[in-house]
């Protein structure tokens, strides 16, 4: 890993925790970590729209050095669009990263590269950073399908996005498979993968701004598996779901060093 690669480590909330639920855990988890934690890792939290503005509060409230994140947001600034929410609403929150494309929002709410493409211009315009998820099924896997399906998401994902606005960019490599499943990747497979995403995104770029691009793995990333995942040369951080509801599992992810 470059030097100038920090981790990130981003934790998926889902559609879990009320605001008052988000508060206990956000406390929880800022008494677990350390200031040498957050010297060394990036840390944010996508929480559900209810949590924004109350998990905005605290942080600021309490100068707890995390990011807040967002799981999905629409392309549009305003409008029409009963039930969504734009960038914009979320920028103004201070909501530094958005989650675009996860698998879950492709497989259940039809999301797919072209809604991706439009919506990672948007949070980049709204001077936010999107976390753009890939990951191939089952299926492509034992298809060999992987790296093929990977590249054209990353491709169609990228269309027209120009370089000077992709400094630092975040892409989780999140084998769906592996997803909520208990299942991981091996870190020989996950790293594999994820020199896979820098390759595309070297192809589509350049080679400077590919060893800025922070790639994350994602599917069952816990405790007992982030040091062995998180310490590949091509892994900058991991995507975590389930296990960072828990601020005692987030934060021995987060300290995946001291296992090393
Ligand atoms: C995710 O939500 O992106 C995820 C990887 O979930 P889990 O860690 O529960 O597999």
């Amino acid at each position: 890993m470059t030097e100038q690669r920090r981790p990130l480590i981003s934790g998926n909330w889902k559609m879990n925790l009320n605001h008052f639920e988000a508060i206990k855990l956000v406390q929880e988890l800022s008494y677990a970590v350390s200031r040498d934690d957050v010297d060394a890792v990036d840390i944010s939290l996508h929480v559900p729209f209810t949590d924004v503005r109350t998990v905005q509060t605290v942080l600021e409230a309490d100068k707890i050095p995390f990011f807040l994140g967002a799981q999905h947001c629409h392309f549009e600034a305003s409008g029409a669009f009963t039930g969504e929410i734009s960038p914009t609403m979320l920028a103004k929150l201070n909501v530094a990263y958005v989650l675009v494309g996860h698998s879950e929002r492709r497989q259940l709410f039809g999301e797919d590269d072209e809604m991706c493409n439009a919506k990672i211009k948007a949070i980049i315009a709204a001077e936010m950073k999107p976390i753009l998820c890939v990951g191939e099924t089952l299926e492509e896997r034992d298809a060999g399908e992987a790296e093929t399906i990977v590249t054209s998401q990353i491709e169609a994902c990228l269309q027209g996005v120009k370089a000077e606005t992709l400094e630092g960019f975040v892409i989780a490599y999140e084998p769906i498979w592996a997803i909520g499943t208990g299942k991981t990747a091996t870190a020989a497979d996950a790293q594999d993968m994820c020199a896979h995403v820098r390759r595309v995104f070297a192809k589509l770029y350049n080679t400077e701004l590919a060893d800025s691009l922070r790639v994350q793995y994602g599917g069952s990333v816990k405790p007992a598996n982030a040091a062995e995942l998180l310490t590949q040369p091509d892994i900058d951080g991991a995507l975590v779901g389930g296990a960072s509801l828990d601020a005692a599992h987030f934060a021995k992810i987060i300290q995946y060093r001291l296992a090393e």
